[in-house]
C-alpha cells in the first residue's frame, strides 16, 4: 500500500515515509492510493481478539511496509498504559424506544494516560515513527514541536517520553490553559521532553511553531546538531490510522454485547473539530464495516454543519470559545482527505478548493460531490445549553456521566433520531473523561462551581457521582513540577535550538 498527495500527482511513497514527512511538499495531505477492503469474515475473526491484536491486524491493511511482528510490538507498547484491559470499552446504555436520547454504545476512548481520546493515536504514533526511522535509514534525531491549547501537548509528551531517537517540545500559552492541563504538562517525566510557557495566547504559540518550521536558517542550524523537525498534529497519517481501529473494535463490542448481529448496520456519532476522528470512521466504513450514517456533531462553531447542509465551507465567521474547547476550530484540516476520496482522487479539484479556502476563506463543492456526501453524512450543531442538558439527562437516566465533547455527539444523535426516526444502533464517540472538564460537568449536574479550584472540583465530582477520578488526574495534586521555563514569542527559536543541542 502506497501513499500519494491530495493536491497533485506525486511519486508514491511508503507509509513509513508518509509518517515521517507528515505533510506533502505541495501542501497536501498523504492518503492511501486505495482504501483496503475487509470482509465480514475477517471482521468476525477479530471478535475474540484483544484490542492490541485487532489493532495490529487493521493497521496491517494500511501499513504494509511494517511486519505483523512489528505492528504487534507497536500496539503492545502503545496500549500498555491504558487503565482498563479492554483499552477502548463500550458502555451499553440500554436503549428505550421512548427515550431517543439513548445511544446504544458509548465508546470510551479516554482510558489512556491523559484521559482524552488523543492518547489512542498519540501513544501509537511515536512507536510507528521510531520504526519508520529505521525503515528509511534516518540517523538523525527527530524533534517533535507542538503548540497546544491544552490537550494535545500532554498527549504528545506522554506518547514521546523516553522514545529513542526522538525529542518532544511543547509550547503552551502562559495563563491560557486550565490549572489541570498545566499541571499535566509541567509534571511530565522523561529525559527527552521540554515544556515551555509562552507569554502570549495560543495563536502566538502556533504562529511561533509554524515560523520555526518554515525557517531554513533554523533548520540548517538544527541539521548541524543532527536534529530534524517533525510534527505530531492530526494531519499526520500516523495519527489518523490508529483511530480507524476502534470503530471495528467498537462494532465488535456491540456484537459481543448482543446489541447488534454481525453484518447489521449501525450509525456512528462523532464530536468533531479537525475532522480526524470522524474521517477514521469514514475509512472504516469504506473498508467494509457495516455503517449506515456518520453523524458529524459540531458545537456552535458550526462550520462543518453548514458545509454538509449547504455544500459551502466558509470559515469567515465569528469564533466562539465554548465548554468544548477541543472542537473550537474553524479549519477542519482532515476534510481535505474526504474530498480527495469522494472525488475519486481528483487532485486538481481538491487543490482548487484548498486554494480558494486559503485566499478567500471559503469554497463551494459541486452538486455531484454534495450528493455523494449526503448519502454518507448527517451534520448537526449543538448549543451549550443543549450540551449541559444532555449530560444531565443521560446521567439521570443511566447514571452514566458524559464529558462535554462526548455530550455534543449524543445530543446531535438525539436530534438525528428525532428528525429521521432512524433508531438503528449507534456507536457514539466518548472523547474525554468527564473529569477533564469538571467545571461544565458539575454545572450540568446543578452544582455551583464559580471560584472553586480545579483540583477541588475533581474531588467534588467524585463525591457527587461516586465515579473514581482517573489515576493520572488524581495524582496531580502531589506530582512534582519539573518544567518552569517561560519565554517571549521572539525567543521561541533560540529555546528550540538550545533544547535540540542538549
Ligand atoms: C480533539 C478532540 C475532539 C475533536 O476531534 P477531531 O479529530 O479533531 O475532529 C473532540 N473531543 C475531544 C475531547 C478532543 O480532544
Amino acid at each position: 500500500m502506497n501513499y500519494t498527495s491530495t493536491r497533485s500527482k506525486i511519486k508514491s511513497i511508503s507509509s513509513a515515509e508518509a509518517i515521517l514527512r507528515g505533510l506533502s511538499d505541495d501542501g497536501g495531505l498523504f492518503v492511501p492510493e486505495k482504501i483496503p477492503k475487509v470482509t465480514l469474515d475477517e471482521i468476525a475473526a477479530l471478535k475474540d481478539k484483544s484490542y492490541e491484536q485487532r489493532a495490529a491486524i487493521i493497521l496491517g491493511k494500511f501499513l504494509t511496509d511494517y511486519t505483523a511482528d512489528e505492528l504487534g510490538e507497536c500496539t503492545e507498547l502503545a496500549y500498555n498504559f491504558f487503565d482498563v484491559p479492554a483499552r477502548v470499552p463500550v458502555a451499553i446504555l440500554i436503549q428505550d424506544p421512548n427515550n431517543p436520547v439513548a445511544p446504544v454504545g458509548e465508546m470510551e476512548l479516554f482510558h489512556g494516560p491523559t484521559s482524552a481520546f488523543k492518547d489512542v493515536a498519540l501513544q501509537m504514533l511515536p512507536q510507528l515513527m521510531r520504526m519508520a526511522l529505521t525503515k528509511v535509514g534516518e540517523t538523525k534525531e527527530i524533534l517533535i514541536l507542538v503548540a497546544t491549547s491544552g490537550d494535545t501537548g500532554k498527549a504528545a509528551l506522554a506518547g514521546f517520553a523516553d522514545v529513542p531517537q526522538t525529542k518532544v517540545m511543547v509550547f503552551y500559552p502562559d495563563g491560557g490553559v486550565s490549572k489541570i492541563q498545566r499541571l499535566q504538562m509541567v509534571t511530565q517525566r522523561g529525559s527527552n521532553v521540554n515544556v515551555t510557557a509562552v507569554r502570549g495566547n495560543f495563536d502566538d504559540c502556533q504562529n511561533g511553531v509554524k515560523k520555526i518550521f518554515g525557517d531554513t536558517k533554523i533548520r540548517d542550524e538544527l541539521d548541524k546538531l543532527g536534529v530534524k523537525l517533525s510534527s505530531a498534529n492530526s494531519i499526520n497519517w500516523g495519527r489518523l490510522v490508529p483511530q480507524i481501529v476502534y470503530y471495528f473494535s467498537g462494532y465488535l463490542e456491540l456484537v459481543k454485547a448482543g446489541q447488534v448481529k454481525l453484518g447489521d448496520k449501525i450509525n456512528v456519532s462523532v464530536p468533531t473539530g479537525n475532522f480526524g476522528n470522524i474521517l477514521a470512521a469514514y475509512y472504516a466504513m469504506k473498508m467494509g464495516l457495516p455503517i449506515h450514517k456518520l453523524i458529524c456533531a459540531s458545537n456552535v462553531n458550526d462550520v462543518l454543519t453548514e458545509f454538509f447542509k449547504t455544500g459551502t465551507y466558509n470559515r469567515n465567521r465569528k469564533f466562539h470559545k465554548t465548554i468544548t474547547p477541543s472542537m473550537d476550530i474553524l479549519i477542519s484540516s482532515n476534510l481535505e482527505r474526504l474530498l480527495y476520496h469522494e472525488t475519486n482522487g481528483d487532485v486538481k479539484q481538491v487543490a482548487r478548493y484548498m486554494n480558494e479556502l486559503s485566499s478567500t476563506g471559503k469554497y463551494k463543492i459541486d452538486r455531484k460531490l454534495k450528493e455523494r456526501l449526503d448519502k454518507i453524512f448527517y451534520a448537526e450543531a449543538v448549543t451549550e445549553d443543549e450540551t449541559l442538558d444532555i449530560i444531565k439527562r443521560v446521567y439521570d437516566s443511566f447514571k452514566y456521566l458524559l464529558d462535554t465533547h462526548s455530550a455534543v455527539a449524543v445530543s446531535a444523535l438525539s436530534k438525528y433520531r428525532g428528525k429521521t426516526k432512524d433508531f438503528m444502533p449507534v456507536l457514539s464517540a466518548g472523547t474525554a473523561s468527564p473529569f477533564k472538564f469538571t467545571g461544565a460537568v458539575l454545572k450540568a449536574l446543578g452544582q455551583q462551581v464559580d471560584g472553586v479550584d480545579d483540583l477541588k472540583q475533581l474531588h467534588l465530582l467524585n463525591v457527587l457521582t461516586n465515579i473514581n477520578v482517573p489515576k493520572n488526574l488524581a495524582a496531580l495534586s502531589t506530582a512534582e513540577v519539573l518544567h518552569s521555563d517561560v519565554c517571549d514569542f521572539d525567543e521561541m527559536p533560540e529555546r528550540v535550538i538550545k533544547f535540540a543541542g542538549k
